[in-house]
């Protein structure tokens, strides 16, 4: 098909005034951004539609790309015609002819942006559909549920046909909402809680901790490639690593056992909060979900939130595993999060974690460690690198490797 331009719809239309504004250059940004690399192409924002006008590129990249882009609500790979009727009449029957097989029924639907064009919508849905059902012999109407809906869209610099509506990924664009810290560890549920939070709109940064020698390279690099498939939602994405062997095994040393999690956690909590503040984020997002484990009881969310004011943000909370490895399916990270490279939590997860740890004595076993110490020395090592969508870092051997553990 001789597609000319790709009609964007705009999500959550209810927005109005500055944000509507925001909204739109926001998407309009966004989309600049991942349709990056794709010659030609000019895109042209509007108060409720974006026109990306093809130029001759391949519409369905185009199309693939869109797909991951917060803030479309459908789209619509479009054929723009001059206000002449007879050439409306000729482009639209060649674009049914082209996707009409034996048995199929349509219907013609008309939008008029443009009041002063010489049809009224009724006039144009009959006379067209007239004319293709002459000149598609055995083509029925179909009012209620037809297989071909030609769109047509009238608007003051021309016509718009279309004979389908596609859903895209719905939400707020990509940065509307402000910027937070994502806790990214290797597992299934943090890459699954960033996609939903970038879905309303949050830009996302992410903070990974790593205790080398007992983590692997692998590990950091798999949290990396985590980072990339994310980033295709939002474009390129800051990420940041946190050495965290001291304090781990600083307190596995000093501490007692049944609260080595707890304050892994505390300490956890604290650096992304003042990388957080460092980077000019707003919150943090973390991909916790109650009762799932130990660390993850409502009494432990209570001793480890304690550290600090700033919303923490769980959008897998209340979601069952199952919920949540389907959307992780979605988004193409269930099979990187399983491949087994261990990251820092597992390694020093003790036996039997409190499941209800007490937050007094929490703090009081804390207060025996040099907090302020540690936490410089940490903070001290953290490393940022930029992340692109897609981007890979395990080396295809590693994968097939631990395919066969
Ligand atoms: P996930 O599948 O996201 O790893 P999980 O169910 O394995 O989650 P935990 O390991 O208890 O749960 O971690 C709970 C949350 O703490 C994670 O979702 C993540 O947000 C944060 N977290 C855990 N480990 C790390 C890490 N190494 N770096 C950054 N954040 C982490
Ligand atoms: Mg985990």
């Amino acid at each position: 098909m001789n597609y000319t331009e790709i009609m964007v719809r705009y999500g959550e239309l209810s927005t109005k005034g500055k944000n509507r504004k925001d909204f739109i250059s926001r998407l309009n940004g966004n989309v600049t951004k991942v349709l990056n690399g794709i010659d030609n192409l000019s895109i042209r924002p509007h108060r409720d539609r974006m026109h990306i006008q093809l130029n001759g590129a391949d519409y369905k990249e185009v199309m693939s790309r869109l797909q991951k882009v917060f803030g479309i609500q459908t789209f619509s790979p479009s054929i723009k015609v001059s206000r002449d009727f007879e050439e409306v009449k000729k482009v639209a029957l060649e674009m049914m002819k082209e996707i009409y097989t034996e048995g199929m029924s349509f219907k013609v639907n008309t939008k008029r942006s443009d009041h002063n064009y010489e049809l009224d919508t009724n006039e144009i849905n009959l006379q067209l559909g007239d004319y293709i059902y002459t000149e598609i012999p055995g083509i029925a109407v179909e009012m209620r549920k037809p297989d071909i809906k030609l769109l047509v869209e009238v608007r003051g610099d021309g016509i718009y046909l279309s004979n389908q509506v596609i859903k895209g990924a719905g939400g707020l664009p990509v940065g509307t909402a402000g910027k937070a810290e994502l806790m990214l560890s290797g597992g299934i549920d943090s890459p699954v809680a960033g996609f939903l939070a970038m879905k309303r709109g949050v830009e996302l940064e992410m903070v990974h901790f790593y205790s080398p020698p007992y983590t692997s390279e692998n590990a950091l690099k798999k949290a990396k490639e985590l980072t990339g498939k994310l980033a295709a939602y939002s474009g390129p994405i800051k990420f940041i690593s946190v050495p965290f062997t001291e304090i781990q095994e600083t307190i596995k040393s000093e501490l007692p056992e049944g609260y080595l999690m707890t304050i892994q956690r505390r300490f956890m909590m604290r650096l992304t909060d003042l990388i957080r503040k460092n980077n000019d984020g707003l919150a943090i997002f973390n991909g916790e979900a109650v009762g799932q484990v130990a660390s993850q009881t409502l009494e432990s969310m209570v001793a480890i939130n304690e550290v600090t004011n700033t919303p923490i943000l769980r959008p897998v909370s209340n979601m069952d595993k199952t919920e949540i490895i389907k959307i992780a399916e979605d988004i193409d990270t269930f099979d990187l999060s399983v491949q087994p490279y261990e990251d820092c939590c597992t390694v020093f997860a003790p036996p039997s974690p409190k499941t209800r740890p007490n937050l007094e004595k929490a703090i009081k076993f804390e207060s025996e460690l040099d907090i302020d110490g540690l936490v410089q020395r940490s903070l001290a090592g953290v490393t940022e690198t930029i992340v692109m969508p897609n981007e890979t870092f395990l080396d295809e051997k590693d994968e097939e490797i631990s395919d066969l553990l």
